[in-house]
């Protein structure tokens, strides 16, 4: 075997060895891990079944090891090496041949029940992983999940929980096991034998196992590169998928294809190199193995030459030799998938190590809503360190009020929206709702005490029912129906041929954008929180449905607090307070009479609003003119 890897470089350069070593690290946490959870201390069942499993284990391993005896004992009174009379000889024999198909019979019976009694422990592994995972991703901040891929994060939840049962069973049938029946071999062929047949063995035990692990560590940076080739491809085909209209609009599917053909053209070369690994793997394990069998079996036929050996002799060691091999032979597969596992396993610790960049503090207290107070004090915020984007903000929203956000695109107005809802954490100065820090309170007690209408609604592939009553999952039917009906859209629900029962499709496509937003509102109403924040909630809406709309938000935002990030000025002219925001600070504060009056940038963009040719003033979207407003 050459010393260099598919990849050109030596087995073992000095990188490699750092790689491994780091490897290995993350291999011992994996177990360190996963083995508590075969044998956890609140769960005797688990306990239980695992010493049943391991006593059927044993059971089955020394019937296997017993077997070739019976073997030798059927060959020699066949073979007439027995002095017996010939009745007694046939009695015997065709007792010895069933008693070997029986114990071979029960060996296999044996494994199954282990399998069969073992999988609720293993199966349950991956259930409670996996449950933890997918809650932790969850926590996981805003920031973290726009720039990580969805598809490449699914794929390594999807492989590393698929490790677990797999790695469990083995650490536990395998490995151990193995050594077992390779003891028990061992003194058998010292005990029957001679050492020679042990020097066989042991050689060729010590070489298989060298070769293999050397060659599998290897392979498993191989494997490396094909599954960050095949996570690539996957996020390239859910991207292009995702964006099926653009891609439509643009004429580019030719163009994706050719992205996506380029991604799987490196998966191509990285499985080839999998395929071509594994070959050489297991051409040199056969080579090993075959090797050690000949020269056992030489041995044996010298001896039975020499007459220290009968017929039947010459077969157990043939079956013994087989019975090392066998398990040998499972070992390169097993080590190959341990370490394949680990790695999976790794990439899922890996996520579950991530840190949550939002965290409730120790013992946070629940937020108590008194009366809905929202205050800002000299809030600074950034999503780039080098790229401010609030800056200086103060601003007071008092209990039972409203208070609008307008301004031009890209000014914060969204931001602040998020710091209230603590996607992220401000840098300098607070937020607080009536006088607790947003910080200081569990994020749970303050996700429920504010209720958002989203810039753009986006839904669960399910049905609208489903949609609406996720505002309150143990809303009665007639509630989700009173929501609907404020939102609007319980005419156009009981219109649809499936009605509630209608699914929306895929992140609600299959509905238009203001149906879309009516359902959001709609589960937003049934949630019923004291404090709403309102994120151009009616900007998909026609003008009739729009002051429908704003009526039923006006009637929801009766008694609450209501922050309205808004573009249309019609929609927020009632509001107690108006503040006009601009590259991340306050340029005017006021009603909407004063704002007029004072004659600045709010004027210039309710003025620019009405003077819009053809369009009623509530449909307009206010357009900044940078150029001119900048002051
Ligand atoms: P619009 O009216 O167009 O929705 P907005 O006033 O609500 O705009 P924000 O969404 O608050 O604007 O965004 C303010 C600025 O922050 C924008 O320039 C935007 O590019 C930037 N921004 C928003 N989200 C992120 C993010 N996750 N990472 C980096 N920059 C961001």
């Amino acid at each position: 075997m050459a010393n260099t890897s598919a990849t050109g470089k030596p087995f073992n350069s000095k990188p490699d060895q750092a790689k491994i070593h780091a490897e290995r690290q993350r291999g011992w946490r994996t177990l360190r891990r996963v083995s508590p959870f075969l044998w956890p201390d609140d769960q005797p069942w688990v306990k239980r079944r695992v010493v049943l499993s391991l006593a059927l284990l044993l059971i089955a391993k020394l019937i296997i090891v017993g077997t070739p005896f019976l073997y030798k004992n059927a060959v020699d009174a066949i073979a007439g090496e027995s002095s017996d009379p010939g009745w007694l000889l046939a009695v015997g024999t065709t007792g010895l041949v069933i008693a070997f198909g029986m114990a071979r019979l029960m060996s296999v019976l044996f494994e199954e029940l282990r399998n069969v009694i073992f999988s609720r422990v293993g199966q349950r592994a991956l259930r409670v992983l996996a449950r933890e995972t997918i809650s932790h991703v969850h926590r996981l901040s805003l920031r973290y999940h726009i720039s990580r891929k969805t598809g490449s994060l699914n794929r390594v939840i999807e492989r590393g929980v698929k490790g677990v049962d797999f790695l469990l069973r083995f650490i536990l049938f395998n490995i151990g096991p193995l050594i077992l029946e390779l003891l028990l071999i061992s003194l058998i062929l010292i005990v029957v034998f001679d050492i020679w047949y042990l020097a066989v063995v042991v050689s060729i035990v010590t070489l298989y196992v060298a070769f293999t692990t050397r060659v599998t560590e290897w392979r498993v940076r191989i494997r490396r590169e094909m599954n960050d080739q095949d996570k690539d491809a996957n996020q390239k085909a859910i991207d292009s998928l995702l964006n099926f209209e653009t891609v439509k609009y643009f004429g580019a599917e030719q163009r994706e294809a050719d992205r996506y053909d380029r991604a799987m053209a490196g998966y191509e070369t990285a499985s080839l190199r999998t395929i071509s690994s594994l070959g050489m793997l297991n051409a040199g394990q056969s080579a090993i193995l075959n090797t050690g069998l000949v020269l056992a079996l030489l041995l044996a036929a010298r001896d039975v030459m020499s007459g220290e050996l009968t017929v039947g002799g010459f077969v157990m060691v043939n079956a013994y030799m087989m019975q090392v091999m066998m398990p040998l032979n499972y070992l390169g597969y097993v080590y190959r998938e341990i370490r394949q596992s680990l790695v999976d396993m790794g990439e899922m610790f890996d996520l579950l190590g991530q840190p949550a960049e939002i965290t409730d503090k120790p013992d946070a207290p629940d937020l108590q809503v008194t009366g809905g107070r929202i205050q800002l004090d000299n809030v600074h915020f950034s999503y780039e360190p080098d790229r401010p984007i609030l800056q200086g903000i103060n601003l007071t929203l008092e209990a039972g009020q409203t208070l609008a956000i307008v301004g031009p695109s890209g000014s914060g107005k969204s931001t602040i929206g998020r710091l209230l809802f603590r996607f992220y954490d401000v840098q300098q100065g607070c937020l607080k709702i009536d006088g607790q820090d947003v910080r200081d309170v569990s994020q749970d007690s303050l996700h429920a005490s504010i209720g958002v209408v989203p810039q753009d609604t986006v839904l669960f592939n399910d049905t609208i029912y489903y949609n609406i009553a996720y505002g309150r999952p143990d809303a009665s039917r007639e509630e989700v129906e009173t929501a609907a009906k404020a939102a609007r859209i319980h005419d156009f629900i009981n219109d649809l041929p499936n009605g509630y029962d209608t699914t929306v499709g895929e992140r609600g496509l299959k509905l238009s954008g203001g149906e879309k937003q009516r359902v959001g509102i709609a589960r937003t109403l049934l949630k019923n929180p004291p404090i709403l924040l309102l994120d151009e909630a009616t900007s998909a809406l026609d003008s009739q449905t729009e002051r429908d709309i704003q009526e039923s938000l006006k009637a929801m935002g009766q008694g609450r607090s209501v922050l309205t990030i808004a573009h249309r000025l019609s929609t927020v002219v009632d509001a107690d307070q108006i503040l006009v925001l601009q590259q991340g600070k306050i340029a005017e504060r006021g009603t909407h009479s004063e704002l007029l009056q004072q004659a600045g940038l709010y004027a210039q963009m309710w003025q620019h609003q009405l003077d819009a040719p053809g369009v009623s003033s509530s449909a307009i979207r206010y357009t900044p003119d940078r150029n001119r407003d900048n002051d």
